[in-house]
């Protein structure tokens, strides 16, 4: 599977979560709706409010790890203790017809998919301030404390992984933020 000039754009945004990256995708496929979003797969429950099809699709372990074994996933990670991957099917049927896709991954799945396609555009939004990451996290009272304390560490160590995107927009303010979002997108398309 491999990308050529004719086809379509990958997007890939990473960011620790809370920094306000699903806000940020959402808002760019509204600027943007010929742009597909590659819904993932995941072995996560679904939080309050996801949709099946829509934010994930929602499968068990054992159907997961059938992928892995079956060469099903164009890149995937064990993220916070769950499974989350591309399925590679969809992403080149996406990409054979000339579509621009965002994929919505973090750095491990960010750096699989760089290697299959060089010229993937990777931007890795950052949060102003760690503090203001935890701060977003309890405020969106979609985890436990302990979940938190797991996710902030991690986040630490994604945001050391930054110098590998090519591009990272701070989101200080989210109408700056997508401002730069949307014109970084623009020049590519
Ligand atoms: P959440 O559970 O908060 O929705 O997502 C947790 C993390 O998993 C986020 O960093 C998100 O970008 C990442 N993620 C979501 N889908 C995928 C995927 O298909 N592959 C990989 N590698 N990471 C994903």
């Amino acid at each position: 599977m491999t990308a050529n000039e004719s086809s379509g754009h990958l997007f890939i945004v990473s960011a620790p979560s809370g920094a306000g990256k699903t806000t940020l995708c959402r808002a760019l496929l509204r600027r943007f709706p010929d742009i597909r979003y590659s819904v993932s797969y995941t072995t996560r429950p679904p939080r309050n409010g996801e949709r099946e099809g829509i934010d994930y699709r929602f499968i068990s372990e054992e159907e997961f790890r059938q992928g892995i074994e079956q060469d099903r996933w164009a890149e995937w990670a064990k993220v916070h203790g769950h499974y989350y991957g591309t399925d590679a099917g969809i992403l080149a049927d996406a990409i054979g017809k000339g579509k621009d896709v965002l994929l919505d991954i973090d750095v491990q799945g960010a750096c699989q998919l760089v290697e299959r396609f060089p010229e993937a555009v990777t931007i890795f939004v950052m949060p102003p301030s760690i503090e203001a990451l935890r701060s977003r996290l309890l405020a969106r009272g979609a985890d436990s404390r302990e979940v938190i304390d797991r996710r902030m560490a991690a986040a630490e160590e994604e945001i050391r992984c930054r110098s590998r995107y090519r591009h990272v927009v701070v989101n200080d303010r989210l109408d700056r933020a997508m401002g730069e979002l949307q014109a970084l997108v623009e020049r590519y398309r």
